[in-house]
């Protein structure tokens, strides 16, 4: 998968997709990340991405063109129409089961905007697709678009070293994740769960399922309600209530 980000913090994004995981994934070429500056698209000679907005009003607005043109240098690169992703607290909050979708794709832009936000024409004729990372307002794209690079990368095969890093966390099908431990077996008096100990791998599986059951219920009990369940499960459910 290539991802290209369109921002105005280029090093800031290349400084985050740079490091750890994401970083090694990079160097490997399981996945490509470009950050574009837009202001190198920007038409006049102050470099300048923003005016102010129509009908009044305190604050900056991003212009079209240097955006457009952004993204066209981008099809151009790549040869196809990337899914142009805005982030925006405007959009539908990003979830698990829509990243999975996404990590189908070869090609994705994400649009960071800054100050107001972007001119309504530009979303209207290029966007695919705005996405927010939750209900509150950032100062930027940069940290959303980040966090939507990020777990989108780690869906990408290749990224983690196998894919039951992310097929058994939280969120992947409909579950909250099971408690887990690291050693000592032992600490401070606490002991881990004896089934962890037992070597019997079906046991240790149901435990691990009942436990993200019980977790879902305690703190999601709305994710419960969206899920299809066995009869075992909704039997082991109405016990524990
Ligand atoms: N005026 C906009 C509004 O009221 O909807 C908010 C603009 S915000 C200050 C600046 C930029 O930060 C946005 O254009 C967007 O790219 C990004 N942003 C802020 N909050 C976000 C969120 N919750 N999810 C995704 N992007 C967000």
């Amino acid at each position: 998968m290539r991802i290209d980000i369109i921002t105005l913090f280029p090093e800031m994004c290349e400084a985050v997709m740079s490091e750890s995981i994401i970083g090694r994934a990079r160097k490997k070429g399981a996945i490509e990340v470009n950050c574009h500056q837009l202001r190198d698209f920007a038409f006049d000679k102050h470099k300048r991405v923003d005016d102010t907005t129509y009908g009044g009003g305190m604050g900056m607005l991003m212009m079209a063109e240097p955006i457009a043109l952004c993204y066209e240098d981008i099809c151009a690169k790549t040869g196809c129409r990337p899914h142009f992703i805005y982030m925006s607290p405007k959009g539908k909050i990003l979830t698990q089961a829509r990243l999975r979708e996404l990590s189908q794709l070869e090609n994705i832009a994400v649009l960071c905007g800054h100050y107001e936000g972007v001119d309504q024409r530009l979303i209207d004729t290029y966007i695919d697709e705005e996405i927010s990372i939750g209900d509150y307002v950032l100062t930027g794209g940069e940290l959303p678009a980040l966090v939507f690079a990020d777990s989108l990368s780690r869906l990408v095969p290749g990224v983690l070293s196998d894919d039951s890093c992310f097929s058994e966390e939280s969120h992947f099908d409909g579950l909250l994740e099971y408690p887990q431990y690291t050693k000592p077996a032992v600490w401070r008096g606490m002991e881990v769960p004896e089934v962890l100990l037992s070597g019997h791998h079906a046991n240790i599986e149901r435990w691990r399922h009942e436990k993200a059951l019980e977790e879902t219920l305690r703190r999601r009990p709305d994710m419960l309600s969206e899920l299809e369940m066995s009869k075992k499960d909704i039997e082991y459910i109405e016990g524990i209530k």
